[in-house]
């Protein structure tokens, strides 16, 4: 396994190398010294793995997997055009005509989703080590994918006669859904930030992990506002009748958070298409040199 540390000895660092607390570039330095502008130890910097140094292979499937998460939201857009064509009744159907066109454009975009996760997160020496974090990422993935169809298939069959039950277990599994996206989606954005591109700017890394930060608070306020609501309304609702006043004002907490995740995902797109153009920079860069040694 190609490990930095053990092919870079104690001489002077004589490639660009920028340090992965402060990024100041420690070219020149050796790994006994400290970081002139952080005091973070070379040593340190020079034992995390950097895609500068990564093959050229691994660049390649890297960056087509940060294509394809870029890809996905386009998809999804496509689906809500769809949906609001329904609902608009520019394309006439009956509920299970919607419901089926839902599970039949929804499932290959999860589909496309779930391989170039599983792309992202392929067991490679040049990853970060964070084994903990692709099982969490891995698994979230599948129960997202498991439990959405789910809810697509009762919500498929709950108006036919004596499923009466069904409705109610939509509310559950949506709020399990919801915590199993945000848990894949957070750990997906500290796995993202981990890799560190080595000789160029790391513009991902404290965005990223910011995000991901900034969205635990919003989705613990939703889901715990969700709960209390799927509580009221599977235990209470049914001998007290209709809501308390007092719920609609959980009602705007809840719209406001949903809201913060949306400028959060609008964000991470952004910082993504970042830290692919910087995979593309490393991959150009090692093709220049691939060229001028089949030249030389
Ligand atoms: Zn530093």
């Amino acid at each position: 396994m190609p490990s930095l540390h053990t092919t870079v000895s104690v001489e002077a660092l004589d490639q660009d190398l920028l340090c992965t607390n402060c990024e100041y570039n420690l070219r020149t330095l050796t790994p006994a010294q400290s970081c002139p502008e952080c005091g973070h130890s070379v040593f340190e910097t020079l034992q995390q793995q950097h895609l500068c140094n990564a093959p050229l292979p691994y660049l390649t499937t890297l960056r087509t997997a940060v294509t394809r998460l870029l890809i996905t939201p386009l998809f999804y857009f496509g689906f809500f055009l769809i949906m609001i064509a329904h609902n608009t009744r520019i394309i006439p159907g009956n509920i299970y005509y919607i419901q089926a066109t839902i599970i039949l454009t929804l499932t290959p975009i999860q589909l496309f989703y779930l391989f170039a996760i599983f792309k992202l997160t392929t067991p490679h020496p040049y990853q970060p080590k964070h084994p903990n974090l692709i099982r969490t990422i891995r698994i979230t993935a599948i129960l997202v994918f498991t439990l959405s169809l789910l809810q697509h298939l009762i919500s498929f069959v709950q108006f036919m006669p004596n499923v009466s039950y069904l409705p109610y277990l939509l509310f559950p599994l949506n709020l399990l859904n919801t915590f199993c996206n945000q848990l894949h989606t957070i750990s997906a954005l500290f796995f993202i930030a981990a890799f560190s591109l080595g000789s160029l700017l790391n513009t991902h890394r404290r965005p990223l992990r910011l995000i991901a930060k900034i969205m635990i608070p919003f989705t613990a306020i939703i889901l715990l506002i969700r709960t209390l609501l799927i509580t009221f309304l599977l235990f209470l609702a049914p001998t007290t009748g209709s809501f308390p006043p007092s719920f609609l004002i959980l009602n705007y907490i809840t719209m406001a958070c949903t809201f913060g995740l949306l400028i959060c995902y609008i964000c991470i797109l952004i910082y993504l298409f970042r830290f692919r153009r910087a995979l593309s920079v490393l991959i150009n860069n090692r093709s220049d040199s691939v060229n001028k040694l089949l030249t030389s």
